[in-house]
C-alpha cells in the first residue's frame, strides 16, 4: 500500500504536467520539467513530489516566484486514491489497475475544470475509448457488459446534451463528453447515480455560494468536478451509494 500511494505521488505529479502542459501545447516530454515563471529547469530534487514542494517553502529556487499549491494538492489526493483501491483490492490486479487509471482520469478532468473551465476532449475522448475497451474484459470492477457500457455513454451523453440545449451557456461540449465516458465507465445505473450525486452537491455548492453572497445567478459553476466526486463515490463505494439510492430504485 506504501508502494501504491507512493506510485499515485508520482502519478499526481505526471497528472500536473499533463494538464500544464496540455494548457502550453508543449510536447509532454520535452523540454524537462521547468518552472513556469523563470523557465529554470529543475533538478531530480526540486521534482520530488510533495517533499520538494514542502523542501523549497513552496517556491522556486532561482527566481522565489510562488509554486501553486495545487501541484502538492494534486499529487496528495492522486497518492490517497492509489492507496484507497489498494486498500480495497488488494490481490486483484485488474480492478487495482482499472482503479488507477479510472481515478487518474477524474482528477486530471477536475484540475483542468477548476482551472479553466475546460474538459479537454484529447483527455475525455480517451478516458472513454478505455471505459469501452475495458468493458471487453470479463472480470470488470463494475461487472459491465460491452452492451451496458454502450448504452451508458449514449445515455449519458444524450441527457447532458438535451439538457445543454435546454439550458444555453449552462453546459459545455466538454461536460457531454465526460458524461459519455463516465457511461462508458459506469453503465446506465452507476451513471444515474452520479448524476443524482453531482447535482445534488452542485446545486448545494452553488445555493450556499448565492447565499453567502459569493456568486450571483449568472455566475457558471463547473459541473465537472461534481461529476468525478459523484464518480468516484460510486466506483469506490458501489454498496454505501446502492443502499441510499434503493429509496429511489436505483
Ligand atoms: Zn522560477
Amino acid at each position: 500500500m506504501i508502494l501504491s500511494i507512493i506510485f499515485g505521488l508520482c502519478i499526481g505529479s505526471f497528472l500536473n504536467v499533463c494538464a500544464l502542459r496540455w494548457k502550453s501545447k508543449e510536447s509532454l516530454f520535452f523540454p524537462s520539467s521547468h518552472c513556469p515563471q523563470c523557465g529554470h529547469s529543475l533538478q531530480w530534487f526540486e521534482n520530488i513530489p510533495v517533499l520538494s514542494f514542502i523542501f523549497l517553502k513552496g517556491q522556486c529556487r532561482l527566481c522565489h516566484n510562488h509554486i501553486s499549491l495545487q501541484y502538492p494538492l494534486v499529487e496528495l489526493i492522486t497518492g490517497f486514491f492509489f492507496g484507497l483501491a489498494t486498500f480495497f483490492y488488494p490481490f486483484k490486479m485488474i480492478t487495482l489497475s482499472e482503479s488507477f487509471i479510472f481515478s487518474a482520469f477524474l482528477i486530471l478532468l477536475t484540475v483542468t475544470d477548476l482551472k479553466w473551465k475546460l474538459l479537454p476532449h484529447s483527455f475525455t475522448h480517451l478516458f472513454l475509448m478505455i471505459g469501452l475497451v475495458l468493458s471487453c474484459i470479463p472480470k470488470i470492477h463494475l461487472l459491465l457488459s460491452p452492451a451496458q457500457s454502450l448504452l451508458g455513454m449514449l445515455v449519458g451523453g444524450g441527457l447532458l446534451l438535451i439538457i445543454s440545449e435546454l439550458v444555453p451557456g449552462g453546459m459545455g461540449g466538454g461536460d457531454v463528453k465526460f458524461a459519455s465516458g463516465l457511461g462508458s465507465w459506469l453503465g446506465l445505473y452507476g451513471l444515474l447515480r452520479v448524476f443524482i450525486i453531482a447535482f445534488l452537491l452542485g446545486g448545494l455548492t452553488a445555493g450556499s455560494l448565492l447565499f453567502l453572497k459569493k456568486a450571483n445567478r449568472k455566475t457558471a459553476i463547473a459541473l465537472g468536478p461534481f461529476l468525478s466526486v459523484g464518480a468516484l463515490l460510486v466506483w469506490f463505494f458501489p454498496n454505501v451509494v446502492g443502499f441510499w439510492m434503493k429509496g429511489i430504485a436505483l
